[in-house]
């Protein structure tokens, strides 16, 4: 079972991840404080090839789905350390090795699980 020490760390690391990850969506969503900003950007780029503005647009959106993945993500992990099961696999229920959570602290499954998983929706 992982130590609670461990446990605290890849939580404090998933929350400056969520931090940080809120921010650039915030960013690029043109939130509250970016928004004049991006409206001064579209009046700008109205003078400017339409084909070249639509493939910004789409970048921006298919990074944008890549976030709110990446938040759903960090926030099961979250929710997992509240509920004290962190670390455990969602599959097959044994613990995580504490090698990957360090490298992959939104780890929801160990890599057997993860492996099996991907290769079945590879399949799909
Ligand atoms: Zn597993």
């Amino acid at each position: 079972m992982p130590d609670a020490q461990s446990t605290e760390q890849h939580k404090s690391q998933l929350l400056a991840q969520r931090a940080e990850l809120l921010e650039r969506m915030a960013f690029e969503r043109g939130g509250v404080l970016g928004r004049a900003q991006v409206a001064a950007e579209r009046y700008e780029a109205s003078s400017s090839d339409d084909a070249q503005l639509r493939s910004e647009r789409e970048d921006g959106f298919a990074m944008n789905e890549h976030e709110t993945a990446e938040l759903q993500d960090i926030d099961r992990a979250l929710a997992l350390v509240a509920s004290g099961h962190y670390g455990e696999c969602l599959d097959c229920e044994e613990f995580i090795p504490e090698q990957r959570l360090q490298a992959t602290p939104t780890a929801l499954r160990c890599i057997a699980c993860q492996t099996a998983l991907e290769t079945a929706q590879s399949r799909a």
